[in-house]
């Protein structure tokens, strides 16, 4: 008997895994069977349709897939998933009875695409998931949300699938974690799941962003698996084996916000040493900007620039040579002086420009 969506979609942590693409019947099939011998899944997912970049890539198995992943769910007995991107989609996940679907980056960019699906799903009770936009636009996944909200869907969560940038950098898509945990503050109780396969692009990251995102307070894992991850048709890089799926599970510390051991003294008493020192850090920086508003009534009387770019240099300089022994990250570091020296510039401009 395969497990109802209704009761899964409470389980926390919330784990799905399978492969980036279902490639054929027995890859679908052995992958599935070897990841519920894990006993660590709670959702089995594969792409059929997939959004490629470029044409001549692959692009999914198509309608035939909804059967194979259909059928790996009944003998595992786990609900299944995958990714909608048309209401054409929509009509044949609905069609094989696929329990779950999820909404992917590139689609929940586009508004259109939005609501033809938030139509297609109209009157209809099936859990949807949706995945951050390709870019870091926060109003953009809040408005798929909303979208599909508005469509009568009852069981809505988000997928935290990191953000795409120009240029080489440690992830193939940056987490940029504050994003997620201001989408956490605006659907407060709504699912977070955290997709650390598409952060990372490969593999020797998934553990440390997993973590992360349960050190978050994330609710679930979406993790791509397969057979035989080195020949994947798609994201060879990222996938792994089901038996490493299940190191991975076994390696990840559960935490939970509220702890009935924990004494909660200590937590309330360091919580009070932030507030405080977060109040000092206010009031300085306030001083800071007092002393800013001199500096402007001084390079306004001689006719100086605002920004003066030996003077920045030598603030950063100075800065991340100390970041290091304080034990800051200069990443940190930067970003802060960054946003101090901007609102500097603010108040000198009202200074100098009334
Ligand atoms: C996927 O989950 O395989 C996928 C295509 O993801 P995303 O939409 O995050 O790129
Ligand atoms: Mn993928």
């Amino acid at each position: 008997m395969v497990s109802s969506i209704d009761e899964v979609w409470k389980k926390r942590p919330l784990i799905i895994s399978g492969p980036c693409s279902a490639e054929t019947e027995e890859q679908v099939t052995e992958t599935a069977i070897s990841l519920a011998a894990t006993g660590k899944v709670d959702i089995l997912r594969a792409g059929i349709w997939k959004p490629r970049t470029k044409p001549g890539m692959f692009e999914g198995v198509g309608t035939q897939g909804l059967g194979w992943l259909k059928a790996a769910g009944k003998k595992t007995g786990l609900p299944v998933t995958v990714e909608v991107a048309t209401s054409k989609h929509v009509e044949e996940a609905l069609r094989f009875e696929i329990d779950l679907f999820w909404i992917g980056a590139r689609t929940t960019a586009n508004p259109f695409s939005i609501q033809e699906l938030a139509d297609a799903l109209s009157g209809i009770q099936v859990p949807v998931l949706i995945k951050n936009p390709i870019n870091p636009d926060l109003e953009l996944w809040c408005g798929a949300i909303e979208r599909i909200l508005k469509a009568g869907i009852e069981k809505v969560g988000m997928i935290h699938r990191g953000f795409s940038s120009y240029g080489n950098t440690l992830y193939r898509n940056a987490p940029m974690w504050q994003l997620p945990i201001e989408m956490k503050r605006r659907f407060p109780g709504m699912l977070m799941i955290c997709d650390p396969s598409h952060i990372c692009g490969n593999r020797s990251l998934l553990l440390d962003v997993a973590q992360k995102s349960i050190d978050l307070d994330f609710d679930g894992i979406m993790l791509e698996s397969h057979r035989n991850p080195d020949q994947a048709w798609s994201d060879a890089a990222q996938q792994v084996t089901p038996e490493k799926f299940s190191e991975m599970m076994d390696k990840l510390v559960w935490r939970s916000v509220h702890s009935e051991s924990a004494p909660r003294t200590l937590l309330t008493q360091l919580r009070t040493q932030i507030d405080l020192i977060d109040d000092d850090l206010l009031s300085l920086l306030s001083q800071r900007m007092k002393l800013a508003d001199q500096i402007g009534h001084y390079k306004k009387e001689h006719n100086m620039t605002i920004l003066q770019a030996e003077r920045w240099n030598g603030i950063l300089e100075r800065a991340m040579a100390k970041a290091d022994e304080l034990g800051i990250s200069s990443e940190f570091i930067i970003r802060y002086l960054n946003a101090v020296h901007m609102e500097s510039i603010q108040h000198q401009y009202a200074v100098m420009n009334g």
